[in-house]
């Protein structure tokens, strides 16, 4: 085995290295278990996908993988009312502060609004708040029978389609 080939890194393992953190086996298993399928699932629901290739990993391991990420900025912790956390990961190419929680289905959306919202909100802060973070959280019912992508940002205008 060559040197490069055993120091050749899974693009999950170099974004953890890229954020300063140390890409263990369990932090690594659970980045590609949340990007790879990016629906805003649970640490439940991360742990049970997870356990599939590591049956020895454990949920608080999972707690402390997803508190490390946010804290690198790799994720976003998304809190609903009376509902377990929901984690996305934050991507460069889709960036957004919103979400959409669906009561029917229990699915969470991405929803990007233009940089005026968040501007126009963060004009309303008292003199010498210095915002660093915005988290909107809408709660309520989508339509049936209208497929709603995820993980991708849903553009208003594909709203308006029939
Ligand atoms: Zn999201």
């Amino acid at each position: 085995m060559s040197a490069r080939s055993k120091t050749e890194a899974s693009p999950a393992a170099e974004t953890l290295t890229a954020a300063g953190l140390r890409p263990t086996r369990q932090r690594v298993l659970v980045y590609e278990t949340l990007a790879g399928q990016d629906d805003h699932p649970s640490a439940e629901v991360i742990y049970e996908r997870a356990r599939a290739t590591m049956p020895t990993l454990s949920l608080a391991t999972v707690y402390n993988c997803l508190e490390s990420f946010a804290q690198a900025g790799l994720i976003r912790a998304i809190h609903i009312q009376r509902q377990s956390t929901r984690y996305c990961t934050v991507r460069e190419e889709a960036p957004h502060f919103a979400h959409f929680h669906c009561r029917r289905t229990g699915a969470v959306y991405d929803i990007v609004l233009p940089d005026r919202v968040r501007r126009l909100l963060e004009e309303e802060l008292p003199e010498g708040m210095q915002p660093e973070d915005l988290e909107i959280n809408f709660t309520g019912v989508s339509a049936e029978g209208h497929s709603y992508p995820p993980h991708a940002p849903i553009a208003k205008k594909s709203l308006q389609e029939p």
